[in-house]
């Protein structure tokens, strides 16, 4: 009997596999005993994976030497010491000894202890050593795991877990895994965003995924509408042969608009960029007739890795962005690491409260001078070969614009001493932080471009985190605030002649490109694989009548007047 359960469709795509079920945290370890005659092999696998954590940590602060604050220096420190601590590694190997525990139930066991003990403490700063102690179990677990072969499908596996990250995603999929059902996460997360560039199906908030799915169920996943068929049937399985052909007609139909202008059907060009994250992502913006790439994300680089991607290595990736695009602007995004995009390598601070106000984007450039520096000529030395640009994410005030271009024309300089005829390439600084846009006024003549970043406004200004799940429809662009403020920075460029583009998810929502175009937008950035269809909408709109409707879109009290207002502008 098959089983029908759904979550949200976060990257399209249909998909029909045997279920990999992971439970991968530490807590979520049951209790497992081992045989006595396994006891001692049990602790030694225990030891190796206590070695490889400490070496990981020793190679870290070997890689990153100079490149970190002191701060994170004494981080890296810290968890070494704890990985020799006597006491918790001699806990650990009673537990297995006199206990008979698993090794991984073991660190569970010993977590849980010094769990009891901390949160007794009165002591706030004394109470958050736990997250250290956690983390480092963590490290040790990630080594056991490892040591583990992953078992490997033949025919192509559905991976099924709580959550995934995005720095696992490609790795996931080079395993042989098809497609991804996840019990938490939302469509706007990072993860959802690079599962899009790899065309690898996810699921994200089913709920019930990790209750009703068994390893080696054959599932069934749809990536857009979020539905999940365990154990298809007969009729299932139609259904499934059925829409492959169905959205194999849809992309022959939107093929024929490949070399189609974007034009409105009062005749005003719309400039439709790229966003991308690959070699891939940049050849199929090419092959779409894209105007550019609007944003590539850079710190997908950094994230499959423990080590950070030398200056040669980064440049060849740059190049070949600008090559692949054969003379059409490739926007690259400086570093963004920091809040879900916490890298392998070090860089982000892994103990802060609130990572989504912290150490992200721009102000983790701005700690590691050797790091950024580093991109910042990559970048320049990359733009020898065709045009290219400079985007700064998580921009909160001008002086943050006014120090990166001051890093930028130095490591212009620097490549200059080279021998390589560069210009210093434009600037531009995502508007993503509240204060950025409101206060757009002063930032227009520090920069030369402006890029929307919906995904991280909507989430700020609404002060709903755009990973949360359970806040479920409560992050919507479709807020009068929202579209308010989206209004003021549009209108700030276009008075000061400064393009202004969305690269955010927003831009990529065929159904709200009628909004934007009302409130004056005439530049997007969105995923290759929307790009068709939103060039097949904007040919359908009037730009005239629409921008005749902007003031009542601006009047708009709740989100269903706003979607009155678009029933009404695609009528
Ligand atoms: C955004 O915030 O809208 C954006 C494009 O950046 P990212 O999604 O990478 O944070
Ligand atoms: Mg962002």
């Amino acid at each position: 009997m098959s089983t029908t359960f759904a979550g949200h469709g976060a990257a399209r795509g249909l998909a029909l596999g045997r279920a990999r079920v992971r439970l991968p945290h530490v807590l979520e370890i049951g209790e497992q005993r081992v045989p006595a005659s396994r006891v001692e092999a049990e602790a030694a696998r225990l030891q190796a994976a206590l070695e490889a954590a400490r070496e990981e940590m020793r190679a870290l602060r070997e890689k990153l030497q100079g490149a970190l604050s002191r701060e994170a220096v004494e981080f890296i420190d810290l968890h070494a010491l704890l990985l020799d601590d006597p006491e918790l590694v001699n806990a650990l190997d009673a537990l297995i000894r006199q206990e008979r525990y698993s090794a991984g139930y073991a660190l569970r066991a010993q977590r849980d202890r010094l769990a009891a003990v901390f949160e007794s403490m009165d002591d706030a700063y004394l109470k958050s050593r736990l997250d250290d102690l956690a983390h480092i179990i963590g490290r040790i677990n990630a080594h056991l795991q490892r040591r583990e072969p992953l078992p490997r499908g033949t025919a192509g596996e559905i991976l099924v877990c709580d959550n995934v990250a995005p720095s696992e995603l490609a790795q996931l999929q080079a395993q042989g895994v098809v497609a991804i059902v996840s019990a938490g996460g939302s469509p706007l997360s990072h993860s959802a965003i690079l599962a899009r560039s790899l065309h690898l199906p996810l699921v994200v908030g089913a709920t019930e995924a990790l209750a009703r799915i068994n390893d080696g169920d054959v599932v069934m996943v749809d990536g857009e509408t979020g539905q999940v068929v365990v154990d298809p049937g007969a009729a299932d399985l139609r259904r499934y042969h059925q829409r492959e052909l169905q959205d194999a007609r849809q992309r022959r139909d939107l093929e024929r608009l490949r070399r189609k202008p974007s034009r409105t059907l009062d005749g005003i060009d719309i400039a439709l960029h790229a966003n991308a994250e690959s070699r891939e992502d940049v050849a199929r913006a090419h092959a779409l007739g894209a105007a550019g790439v609007g944003l590539f994300r850079t710190e997908f680089l950094f994230l499959q890795r423990t080590e950070l991607p030398d200056e040669d290595e980064q440049f060849h990736v740059y190049r070949d962005a600008v090559l692949g695009m054969s003379g059409r602007p490739v926007t690259f995004r400086t570093l963004d690491l920091g809040a879900d995009k916490a890298d392998r390598t070090g860089l982000t601070l892994a103990n802060e409260d609130n990572p989504a106000l912290g150490v992200r984007g721009v102000r983790l450039s701005l700690l590691y001078d050797r790091v950024f520096d580093t991109q910042l000529r990559a970048i320049a030395r990359a733009a020898a070969y065709g045009p290219v640009r400079v985007l700064v994410p998580m921009v909160s005030c001008r002086e943050e614009v006014v120090l990166v271009r001051r890093r930028l024309r130095r490591a212009v300089a620097a490549v200059r001493r080279h021998g390589v005829q560069v210009e210093v390439p434009p600037l531009g600084a995502m508007i993503e932080v509240p204060a950025a846009a409101i206060g757009v006024y002063g930032l227009v003549d520090a920069v030369d471009f402006m890029s929307i970043g919906t995904n991280d406004l909507v989430q700020y200004m609404l002060a709903v985190d755009r990973n949360n799940d359970a806040l479920g429809d409560l992050y919507s662009p479709l807020h009068p605030g929202v579209l308010r403020l989206l209004a003021h920075v549009i209108g700030a460029g276009g008075a000061s002649r400064i393009p202004v583009a969305v690269c955010g998810e927003m831009a990529g929502d065929v159904r709200l490109a009628p909004l934007l175009l009302a409130l004056g937008l005439r530049e997007f950035s969105l995923h290759p694989s929307g790009l068709l269809e939103l060039r097949r909408t904007i040919r359908e709109c009037r730009l005239e009548d629409l921008t005749a409707r902007a003031a009542r879109l601006l009047q708009a009290r709740d989100r269903n007047a706003i979607e009155r207002w678009l029933s009404a502008a695609t009528s």
